[in-house]
């Protein structure tokens, strides 16, 4: 068979298990704008699409620091940060972001899903049991797979079964690796209980905490050495990913994490942007915007411990529906399904932000008992 008739083949399987996905513009500065269709034509719609959970991407002063860096820095940094593509700006960036979660160092890559790459690959390999939330974002599934470990899957959030996965592990490196916040459940880790088990078991804890933005919080335990991954791309409005923990262990990624050493650093404008995002998230507006987001929450789904709201509906067709029908309406949520979720429980992910007004969130309500016959 040809390239070009294998190609078609698969994408006509695609197509014909009705999971077909392309991408689609926004014309949009905040969660207000311009949907842009394939076919051509646009309509305006309010996005709930967007991990931009403080809105930060549009702050003044995020955006002025990422204006003042390309001023002074140019575009891009040149060269990888070993090869002297470093700016001051890059360890500035990680001497603030080590403090926000009071660690000693942290370390920047390219992107969150190349942190957790660059994190397992250097710390599991063959030997080395890994034991991984199923539910865990496709990078700690990759990352997990690219460091040849010996990988447990273990059910969701269900720590006996993490415990059990341990057992026979003493004396030996292990780790544990689980998502705080599970991006298309939008619920949480048992944090202490996971923490828990790594000191009963000896455990190295890996958490990502890309959509932690209301929490949990971690409390680190002295007998539990800890690796907290994060991505400057959600709640802090830029681009890239990190990761802070002690010296000795950020230090071992700067000579070990592949995709830290073999890569250009990140652009001067993103990572300005992000160090003033940190600034506004550790300060008293930080605080007011963390508020407003838990209101909006509380108003779509009380209770609930995230700005990722699933609705789950069941089959690919109904989600897609759902979701069709709240674009009738302006709303732009999406429809998520296989594979990115299990087969039987396609949804509409609903993700909140600070930057939406009370008008945009009673909008959202409303369609949703309209549609749905219920909140979220
Ligand atoms: N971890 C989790 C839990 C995520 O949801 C994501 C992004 N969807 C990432 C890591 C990757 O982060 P980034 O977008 O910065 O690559």
């Amino acid at each position: 068979m040809s390239w070009r008739d294998w190609v078609a083949a698969q994408c006509r399987s695609i197509v014909e298990a009705g999971q077909w996905r392309a991408t689609r513009d926004l014309d949009a500065a905040g969660p207000a704008g311009m949907l842009i269709e394939r076919g051509g034509g646009s309509r305006p719609v309010v996005s709930f699409a967007s991990n931009d959970y403080l809105g930060l991407t549009q702050h003044p002063a995020v955006v002025a620091a990422a204006h003042d860096a390309l001023d002074r820095w140019g575009a891009g940094a040149g060269a990888a940060r070993l090869i002297v593509g470093s700016r001051p700006v890059h360890s500035e960036l990680e001497t603030e972001l080590a403090a926000w979660k009071g660690t000693d160092a942290a370390l920047v890559f390219p992107t969150g899903f190349a942190t957790n790459l660059g994190v397992l690959s250097a710390f599991v390999g063959p030997g080395v049991r890994v034991c991984s939330d199923e539910l865990n974002h496709a990078s700690i599934i990759d990352g997990c797979r690219l460091a040849r470990g010996d990988v447990v899957v273990y059910p969701h959030r269900d720590v006996e079964a993490l415990d059990r996965a341990l057992a026979g592990t003493a004396g030996e490196r292990s780790v544990v690796v689980t998502d705080t916040v599970f991006s298309m459940d939008g619920d949480v880790a048992p944090i202490a209980d996971i923490v828990e088990v790594c000191r009963r078991r000896r455990a190295l804890l890996i958490l990502d905490e890309a959509h932690a933005v209301l929490g949990p919080t971690v409390a680190p335990d002295p007998d539990v050495p800890m690796l907290r991954v994060g991505t400057l791309s959600k709640t802090l409005g830029s681009l890239g990913g990190f990761v802070a923990g002690e010296r000795a262990f950020v230090d071992l990624l700067v000579n070990r994490a592949r995709p830290f050493i073999f890569t250009t650093a990140l652009t001067p404008a993103d990572t300005a942007a992000a160090l003033a995002a940190v600034r506004v998230l550790c300060g008293p507006e930080g605080e007011q915007l963390k508020a407003r987001l838990a209101a909006h929450v509380e108003r779509v789904m009380p209770g609930h411990p995230s700005p990722i709201i699933p609705i789950v509906l069941g089959d690919e067709r109904t989600a897609m529906a759902a979701s069709a029908a709240l674009l009738e309406r302006g709303l732009l949520v999406p429809a998520i399904r296989p594979p990115t979720v299990a087969p039987g429980t396609s949804r509409l992910r609903v993700a909140l932000s600070a930057a939406h007004t009370d008008e945009q969130i009673s909008l959202l309500v409303e369609a949703l008992l309209e549609i749905l016959g219920r909140a979220a």
